[in-house]
């Protein structure tokens, strides 16, 4: 499947295209923004872009380059994804198993390219970094430039937990090979070391404008939603596509875990909250957080119902029994506080215990 189309940017892609027409294209990049707005699908943009045998202001999509890019295949276009840390204990198995991850994750991305966040837990370990190291002292297979993407580069092991990892991404951003192209990405470049920032030229992508977003989600989503879901995905989506799609993408999941933990905790004491509170699809922070997400929808939702207003979808009956907001509205700052302690080192069990319990006491 080729990738889908690049949205907006057009400012920053004609900056980008003059640079590369003139030769005067930083070796090293960050490209910072809101998360899904499209920082990783613009650098495999500049991957084209630089790689294009019949290039303009931008990549043609039509020669060979072009189409092994879009089907992530380039064997000279390195996208580096966080993966899970690798188990080996000898360090060139790791090198190795982080090159399956890596393979596995890009794998995953050419059979679904509209990709939701990556799992909490994944990284750019120092077996990556080895990795992109060996691949860096490599020359390129076509002949032409090499790109190296580091995606969610603020996922690199922190410099304490491994300064070989940060000092060898160092001296490769210090000197890169000839002929070489490093785009990283970030949501929040305070995140990076310093000293990896400041060998960088940073470029910030803005949100979309409403309209781009809504045009994307119109063309990209099957089957495509009523137009007030396309409303509500838009607003909720600040300007960012990515976010669109993962309102929809684990929104269906996360809203039933959310429905399934308020019908416990609306019956009181007993097995059906025991359960609510057992389930476990938490394999990733992530997903305990869009849970979250969708159980304070739903409260604020079944809040604006009860001032008066008309329902904009199905909610829990026994959600609608209180006659005013106040003990929705309760339910809604524990809802924020279990979402703020979510971000810390908490076990999302441990959370989910004290959360039911508090909702159990305010609904
Ligand atoms: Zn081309």
């Amino acid at each position: 499947m080729a990738l889908p189309p690049l949205i907006g940017h057009t400012g920053l892609r004609t900056r980008l295209a003059h640079a590369v027409a003139k030769g005067a294209l930083p070796q090293v990049i960050l490209l910072t923004g809101p998360a899904g707005v499209g920082k990783q699908r613009l650098s495999l943009w500049l991957a084209q872009l630089v790689l294009c045998e019949r290039r303009g202001s931008e990549p043609c999509q039509e020669c060979r380059p072009c189409r092994l890019v879009g089907t992530l295949s380039h064997p000279d276009v390195h996208w580096f994804i966080p993966v899970p840390r690798p188990k080996a204990s000898d360090s060139d198995k790791q090198v190795e198993e982080a090159a399956q991850n890596l393979a596995q994750a890009i794998e995953e991305r050419r059979s679904q390219p509209l990709y939701g966040e990556s799992d909490g837990m994944a990284s750019h370990s120092l077996a990556t970094v080895r990795l992109l190291q060996r691949r860096a002292s490599l020359t390129a297979v076509e002949g032409g430039r090499r790109v190296f993407i580091i995606g969610e580069a603020d996922r690199l092991v922190a410099q304490e937990a491994s300064p070989e990892a940060a000092n060898a991404l160092l001296k490769l951003l210090e000197e890169p090979p000839a002929g070489s192209l490093f785009v990283l990405t970030t949501v929040e470049p305070r995140r990076l070391l310093p000293t990896v920032r400041s060998r960088a030229v940073t470029l910030r992508l803005a949100p979309l404008a409403d309209a781009e977003v809504r045009g994307f989600l119109e063309t990209s989503l099957q089957p495509r939603p009523s137009s007030g879901e396309l409303d509500q995905r838009v607003a909720a989506a600040a300007g960012s596509p990515g976010r669109a799609l993962q309102a929809g993408l684990a929104g269906g999941r996360a809203q039933e875990a959310a429905d399934r933990l308020l019908a416990g905790v609306l019956a009181g004491p007993g097995p059906a909250l025991e359960r609510a509170l057992n389930q476990q699809p938490w394999s990733a922070r992530g997903e305990f957080t869009a849970m979250l997400d969708a159980l304070a929808e739903t409260l604020g939702e079944a809040a604006r119902v009860s001032v008066g207003q008309p329902p904009r979808r199905e909610l829990p009956e026994s959600l609608l029994r209180h006659s005013g907001p106040e003990p929705l509205l309760h339910a809604l700052e524990r809802v924020a506080d279990a979402r703020e302690a979510a971000w810390g080192n908490v076990n999302p069990q441990i959370l989910l215990a004290v959360l039911g319990q508090e909702l159990a006491e305010v609904l």
